[in-house]
């Protein structure tokens, strides 16, 4: 198993769950909300926060743990996966280069050159634990020619970010971020594998699996996820990027990743889609295959009288005080408090998931 997580501001024990606390804030809740759960580190967007609110009201208002009162880990996430995703999207937001990638935002006609060290110096600005590097990112239907230069870029960038963070950290001083490289190459064996062991030899803390981890039918990319393992150091941490329903985590974990952010438990939370273990499952650790989950849908009907918590045997905020009836009434009158409750409870599922995985 991969080595705990050491940052300036903790060790993060592993398997990590770290939410996505995009903007700098888990949406609906507080830093408070976050520490009774159990949430031991978060993940922010430097992309994002570049544009909004800037990086420099981040590093006026003492960096991004004191902004967003949160004093464990935080790994701030590059935005190569937003930037890509944005960019493809609508070509009118910019364009990426071998050297570069030109940012626009076309409501107020802004315009970001991006590149490798300016990502690293605003991941420093903000205060991060952990750098990750800009990376190139695809998806596993990408052309080939479209993947092998992605591997190119990816590696080459990720050279700049180490050798920025690096000179950075002796002209500062002080203890050094962690740095994390992300490794592309889409599905194809040959470069995910050259990916990751140029990676390798370049050095870094840990690697994420990058690009989207989801092949078109929605299974995870089990085969690919092994391939780059394979090809990384044993003992560094490895990064499922935006991998998060529960039964991918169990095969991720099983394929050796350590570290974890997603959206998903928290959007799903929003929508009243709620996560609750199977009847014998809450002490019991799944792995792969294992049926130990099932989704609440928390606005059906049956849930109008269901008088008894959510999952019997939660101790998160929501069921160790109130009733699903009670949860449902809260969404179906559009009351806030009905968003954070569900949310709360998501997180609690996944701690409480990690806590069994680390058994
Ligand atoms: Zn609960």
């Amino acid at each position: 198993m991969a080595d705990p997580l050491v940052t300036g501001r903790g060790t993060l024990a592993v398997p990590a769950f770290l939410p996505d606390a995009t903007r700098a804030g888990v949406r609906g809740t507080s830093s408070e909300d976050l520490r009774a759960v159990g949430i031991e580190g978060v993940v922010v967007n430097a992309f994002h926060l570049l544009r909004r609110p800037g990086a420099r009201v981040v590093q006026a208002a003492g960096g991004i743990h004191r902004f967003m009162d949160w004093d464990r880990p935080i790994v701030s996430d590059s935005g190569g996966f937003q930037i890509w995703s944005l960019i493809r999207q609508d070509p009118n937001r910019g364009v990426i280069r071998d050297n570069e990638v030109i940012f626009r935002e076309p409501a107020t006609g802004e315009k970001w050159n991006l590149t490798p060290e300016r990502i690293v110096n605003l991941q420093l600005r903000l205060g991060s634990d952990v750098v990750v590097c800009l990376d190139d990112c695809t998806d596993a239907e990408s052309p080939e020619a479209e993947q092998e230069r992605s591997v190119e870029r990816t590696v080459r960038w990720a050279r700049r970010c180490r050798a920025e963070l690096d000179k950075q950290v002796a002209q500062r001083g002080g203890a050094p971020p962690r740095i994390f490289a992300v490794v592309q190459g889409g599905g194809i064996e040959a470069l995910r594998r050259q990916c990751a062991t140029a990676l390798a030899e370049i050095g870094f803390d840990g690697y994420g699996f990058g690009g989207w981890p989801l092949a078109a039918d929605g299974t995870l990319l089990a085969e690919p996820m092994r391939w780059v393992v394979e090809s990384l150091p044993p003992e560094a941490p490895k990064h499922a990027l935006g991998v998060g329903r529960p039964d991918h985590v169990v095969s991720a974990f099983a394929l050796g990743y350590s570290v974890f952010d997603c959206a998903l438990p928290t959007r799903d939370a929003r929508h009243g889609r709620l996560y609750a273990f199977r009847d014998g499952w809450s002490s019991r650790r799944p792995t792969p295959g294992d049926d130990f989950y099932r989704a609440v849908r928390i606005h059906d009907a049956p849930y109008r009288v269901a008088h008894g918590p959510i999952e019997a045997g939660c101790d998160c905020p929501a069921c160790t005080r109130h009733s699903a009836a009670y949860l449902h009434h809260l969404f179906k009158v559009g009351d806030t408090s009905a968003e954070r409750l569900a949310t709360l409870h998501n997180l609690r599922f996944y701690v409480r998931l990690f806590e069994l995985l680390r058994t």
